[in-house]
């Protein structure tokens, strides 16, 4: 029998700071040979970005912000020296695609769904020839966003594009909506490796203002099936297939949480002062606790307007 250990502060302290949810932040990692994975900072806003090496040229997935971008572009320049000629927004949002101009001014072509393209014309109507936008909102903020402009995808796909040079193929698949209506997936069959953009994140950063979470769910479903054993979120370390269904259990036991309150009647006032005692809930659930955010407040008002609720009274 062992004794039990009285364990000091500051190893305590080591240990956090070398615990994997933030011990490969900017760092390459090899997924598997000639495809790479780099997790964000999430301190800077970054997201996650990808990376494969075909014979003669890179595809990148997600264009980051513009300070993510140029941390990603001489990582990826270290695995390879031939040139990044297309880069993925696997949807819409800032740290996916306000980077695109950088990517587009060192020569690559920018792909996204046509349902993403949709979705930012929705919301950078100052691009647009409409009001000022997210874009320009985001430049109050963020100084690698003023020095920049936004450069919209040119290379739409309805649902799927292939990528193949008779060596490597990359798969592109729009499944539905989910996390916004344009999510792409990047799919490597052969190596079994997903990429998910913000379809999949891994640890406590879903947000879900642009999506929907009852289709999110059914679409989760549909990307179950590929049988992907190494999967790469748009946030958070990567992992296995237990990224997808966890990611899903989450969003099935907040839906059920939400309507179990709805069909006792609760009024929205009600509902939103349930939130705590819903997130200490699906917190006991140990492969879901790690999507609880500490205030869950815009998950459960989500959920809570597709099931015909109002928004929470202030
Ligand atoms: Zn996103």
């Amino acid at each position: 029998m062992s004794h039990p250990r009285i364990i000091p502060p500051a190893l305590i302290a080591l240990f956090l700071l070398a615990a994997p949810a933030f011990a490969q932040i900017n760092t390459t990692q090899t997924v598997v040979p000639g495809v790479y994975f780099h997790e964000g900072d999430p301190r800077r806003g970054h997201s996650n970005n990808g990376w494969v090496v075909f014979d003669d040229f890179v595809f990148v997935i997600d264009a980051n912000y513009p300070s993510g971008a140029q941390i990603v572009m001489p990582k990826v320049k270290e695995t390879s020296d031939k040139p990044v000629r297309f880069v993925l927004n696997t949807h819409h949002h800032a740290d996916h695609a306000y980077g695109n101009q950088l990517w587009a001014d060192a020569g690559a072509t920018l792909i996204a769904s046509t349902a993403a393209l949709e979705e930012m014309k929705k919301v950078e109507t100052g691009f647009f020839g409409g009001e000022p936008g997210r874009w320009e909102a985001s430049a109050m903020t963020r100084p690698d966003v003023a020095a920049t402009k936004l450069k919209p995808p040119v290379m739409l796909f309805p649902k799927d594009l292939i990528l193949d040079d008779g060596h490597r193929r990359v798969e592109l698949h729009w499944f539905g909506t989910g996390h916004t209506r344009g999510d792409a997936y990047v799919w490597l069959p052969k190596e079994k490796v997903l990429f998910t953009g913000d379809a999949c994140v891994n640890g406590p950063s879903n947000n879900v203002n642009d999506g929907n979470i009852g289709e999110w769910i059914k679409t989760l479903e549909l990307v179950k099936q590929l049988g992907a054993e190494k999967v790469c979120p748009g946030h958070g370390p990567m992992g296995g297939p237990e990224i997808i269904v966890d990611q899903q259990a989450y969003f099935i036991a907040l839906q059920r949480a939400v309507k179990q309150l709805v069909d006792a009647g609760k009024s929205a006032t009600e509902i939103r002062d349930a939130v705590p005692a819903i997130a200490t809930e699906l917190k006991k659930t140990p492969n879901i606790a790690r999507y609880v955010m500490t205030n869950p407040t815009a998950h459960v008002q989500r959920v809570y307007l597709e099931l015909g609720g109002q928004v929470f009274p202030k």
